[in-house]
């Protein structure tokens, strides 16, 4: 990073005390705009950077609820409506004890660029809350989603803002927060959130999107480098929405995924994931994922963190941010690993992340290998907007297609500006400079 480009990341740093997510998410992507601020230097005398680390508008409200014996319990929610340059603030709700305002920043600042890379009409924003739904009843997810949205429904629109699922928020918690939306405004208006039962407004593909997208990614990486996913030995971390369906495509092409994991423990199965038993356990219920081993005694549990540890060829981390560090990145490196895809959002840490590049091995960041979710939530605001649904195989193509695009544009980006293969700065910099141009014709807004 340049010595500008320094000051401005101090400045947000100093502007943002305790966030130290946000702090990494901003350096990673400052790290790449030196060489399009060279080329664009109005992008600098605009004041860009600032201007785009500095969230449109941050909203933080109470959440009281009741649980089944009656006692009260007081949650924190967020949405973070970061940038409206390219369309109305899209992105997902996360319920998970870890969230604070740091990590939903950083995932509503990645959510910019991701968003602006599909090239779809939409502009970035996250949200939720430090709710945990683990061991939580139906009745307390309907009342704590009821209470949610009871809040922020106020600052919802499909032509303001439009939330999707994350960690904790999937088709049962979409139903009950779209369910109190439609209650209080006495609007059907479907667009405003997107991870909707196939029912009531949702589209075929969106469950399975950020896997399958994640997969296609490093489908067109292999090919771009004259490999491909046949026949390749696959890693996948984590075991709900994006891991499973990234298992699924990878079936589907003829890799074999020998583990998962989710945060008590990694299941390593030699054989190949049985995916069935784990669609199962994974989707239909929710069990942990020792309950497979229980079924299928070929396979065997290990400690959480260590999944990175068996050999593979091809690693996609789809559980959560800085699961795999440089010991791990360089334990994939020995064991022969020639590609990553990020399906998690910041699952590599920086230092990670440049222990791959040295490697020459193909890596795939979080903000385009997983933007295939998104971009089919606005697959499916399309579908609302026309009153139409599509078909299954229609919509994948349309997903596959829009996965290539975005692989070609970062790789293009890259050799534009002199370094090919580097997905990282053609991701930042060809995002960047989409959300840049469309501010700059705005004015100073
Ligand atoms: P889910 O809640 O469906 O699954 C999350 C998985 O990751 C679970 O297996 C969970 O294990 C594991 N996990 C979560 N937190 C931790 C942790 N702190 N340590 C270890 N394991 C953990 O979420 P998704 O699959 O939807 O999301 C996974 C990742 O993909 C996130 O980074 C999300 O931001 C990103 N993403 C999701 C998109 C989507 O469409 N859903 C779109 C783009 C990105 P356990 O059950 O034990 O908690």
């Amino acid at each position: 990073m340049n010595k500008r480009l320094e000051e401005v990341w101090s400045e947000i740093v100093r502007m943002n005390p305790g966030e130290s997510e946000f702090h990494q998410a901003t350096k990673e992507v400052l790290g790449s705009l030196g060489p399009v601020l060279e080329k664009n230097p109005e992008f600098a005398r605009l004041k860009m950077l600032q201007r785009m680390a500095e969230p449109e508008r941050q909203i933080i409200f109470r959440v009281p609820w009741q649980d089944d014996r009656g006692e009260v319990h007081i949650n924190r929610g967020y949405r973070v409506e970061f940038n409206s340059a390219l369309g109305p603030y899209k992105g997902g709700l996360r319920f998970h004890p870890s969230v604070t305002l740091g990590v939903i920043k950083f995932l509503g600042f990645e959510q910019i660029f991701k968003n602006a890379l599909t090239g779809l009409p939409i502009g970035g924003g996250k949200g939720g809350s430090n709710f945990d739904p683990k061991g939580k009843s139906d009745d307390e997810i309907m009342r704590f989603c009821q209470s949610f949205i009871t809040e922020l429904y106020r600052h919802l629109g499909e032509h303001t803002d439009v939330p999707a699922g994350d960690i904790g928020v999937g088709g049962r918690e979409i139903g009950y927060l779209f369910g109190q939306y439609k209650r209080i405004t006495n609007r059907w208006e479907a667009g405003t959130f997107t991870g909707k039962g196939l029912d009531w407004g949702g589209a075929l593909v969106r469950t399975e999107a950020t896997g399958y997208g994640a997969v296609f990614f490093i489908q067109e990486m292999l090919h771009a480098a004259g490999e491909v996913v046949e026949g390749k030995t696959c890693l996948v971390s984590g075991s709900g929405n994006v891991a499973v369906f990234a298992i699924e495509k990878l079936e589907q092409l003829g890799a074999k995924t020998v583990a998962c994991s989710d945060s008590d423990n990694v299941l390593h199965d030699p054989d190949g994931i049985d995916l069935e038993l784990l669609k199962e356990l994974k989707v239909d219920g929710r069990e942990r994922l020792s309950a497979y081993v229980e079924r299928r005694p070929t396979a065997k549990l290990l400690p959480a963190g260590s999944i990175w540890s068996i050999p593979c060829d091809l690693a996609l981390p789809c559980a959560t941010q800085n699961e795999l560090n440089e010991q791990d990145a360089r334990t994939l490196v020995k064991n022969g690993c020639i590609a990553v895809s990020e399906g998690a959002n910041m699952p590599s840490t920086a230092e990670a992340v440049a222990v791959f590049q040295e490697a020459g091995v193909l890596f795939g960041p979080g903000k385009a290998a997983n933007a295939g979710g998104v971009a089919t939530s606005a697959l499916e605001m399309q579908q609302n907007a026309s009153r139409d649904s599509w078909s299954f195989e229609y919509t994948e193509k349309r997903l596959s297609d829009i996965m290539a695009g975005i692989h070609d544009t970062c790789l293009e980006t890259a050799e534009e500006f002199g370094s090919p293969r580097d997905y990282v700065l053609g991701a930042n910099i060809a995002g960047f400079r989409r959300v840049a141009r469309a501010m700059t014709a705005y004015g100073l807004v």
